[in-house]
């Protein structure tokens, strides 16, 4: 089934008892047995639940994953996957990563006796000198936040596999629809469902879907030991925008593109950051491994700074100030204030984030409004 197909029917049946096309909100904590060691597949909705079984073949069917397992937030799912190891264990991530997922391996992790290093993976050579006997996974997000780095897969892939080391890609920000990773040869993917999948900056969620044995295991044993799970109400409004990720990214990417266009052309830019652009020095291998370039568009202003950054934002209408990313509505950030603030810029700086980056979150609106919206927001400044 071609990927347009999949993102609907992928593991989906009409529900049993009743026939209904859509899965029911199972809402309950526990199932009747019909003796002690009989059930019919679900014991306590910790551990499963039939919404939540029909979220899990859907995701596992857009990553062409044998299995996947849904938890209560993009963060549950990471917690999850590091379980997975064990002190002394060595890990390797990209220094550009999503400020929660540092968070997570340097301040629960490490104190837990995993350790970390975080290079520059846009260079493959950066990635092979880290790697340690103690390495046991090597952590990729790409396209990165907010830099918008692209990470070549398939190399640290072949580096990895030649020493027996796993390979886990945080695909949130491409979505299944523009990168399938495990296709190029990754042992994990681990998703904030919270943005593309779901779609509509209306639910918290997260999965991880693999086709390894030991990292489903792993996953299935922390949903039911630690309980990092989702709720069905949450499952089904998961389930329900993934729906509609086909035509929803199509815009998406459509409409980033043009306003990763007129920005570029602006007197008032500085430097614009997306894939899509020939002089982005992770085009190619974008265009190598990713169906198009996303909704993510990051652009600093010719006079570089906090203020005039913030005085462009307060100009926007439809652009909302808000954190986050992926719903159908556009949205705007400024990383230096806002998710990287607690960065000391001179840290920021060396990164290349400079003090006017603004992110924007490309919605599924009318492209001429959205490009009115930030002619209006340039004359102000
Ligand atoms: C949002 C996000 C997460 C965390 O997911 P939550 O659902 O917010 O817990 C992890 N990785 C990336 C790239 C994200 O954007």
């Amino acid at each position: 089934m071609q990927f347009n197909s999949k993102v609907i029917h992928a593991g989906q049946h009409p529900e049993e008892t009743s026939g209904a096309v859509m899965p029911p909100i199972f809402q309950t904590s526990t199932y009747v047995q019909e003796a002690p060691d009989v059930n019919k597949g679900y014991d306590y909705a910790r551990v499963g639940n039939p919404t939540r079984t029909a979220l899990e073949k859907l995701i596992a069917g857009l990553e062409n994953a044998t299995e996947c397992a849904a938890f209560g937030s993009g963060c549950a799912a990471m917690d999850a996957m590091i379980k997975m190891f064990r002190p002394g264990d060595h890990i390797i991530s990209s220094n550009d990563l999503y400020g929660g997922t540092y968070r997570l391996f340097t301040q629960v992790f490490e104190p837990f006796g995993i350790q970390f290093s975080f290079v520059d993976m846009t260079s493959h050579q950066n990635v092979e000198n880290a790697i340690t006997k103690s390495t046991k996974m090597i952590w990729i997000e790409t396209p990165t936040n907010p830099l918008l780095n692209i990470v070549d897969i398939r190399a640290v892939v072949h580096l990895a596999k030649e020493r027996n080391i796993l390979t886990a890609v945080d695909n949130t920000f491409a979505s299944p629809y523009l990168q399938q990773p495990l296709d190029l040869g990754v042992d994990a993917v681990i998703h904030s469902t919270t943005k593309y999948l779901g779609g509509h900056s209306d639910v918290i969620g997260g999965a991880i879907a693999s086709s390894n044995k030991a990292i489903i295991e792993n996953a299935r044993f922390q949903v039911k030991t630690t309980g990092g799970v989702p709720g069905p109400m949450d499952c089904y409004l998961t389930l329900r925008g993934i729906k509609t990720l086909a035509v929803r990214m199509q815009r998406t990417c459509e409409n980033a593109r043009k306003i990763a266009e007129y920005i570029r052309n602006h007197p008032k830019t500085g430097d614009v950051r997306y894939p899509g652009i020939e002089d982005h020095p992770g085009h190619e291998t974008a265009k190598a491994q990713m169906k198009d370039f996303g909704g993510m568009v990051s652009f600093s202003l010719k006079s570089d700074s906090i203020s005039k950054a913030h005085e462009f934002m307060k100009n926007t209408r439809i652009f909302t100030l808000a954190e986050s990313l992926g719903g159908v509505e556009s949205l705007i950030s400024h990383p230096a204030s806002m998710t990287h603030g607690s960065i000391p810029a001179e840290v920021r700086h060396k990164a290349g984030l400079k003090d006017s980056l603004i992110r924007i979150s490309s919605g599924i609106e009318d492209i001429d409004d959205l490009l009115e919206d930030l002619e209006h927001a340039f004359s102000k400044i």
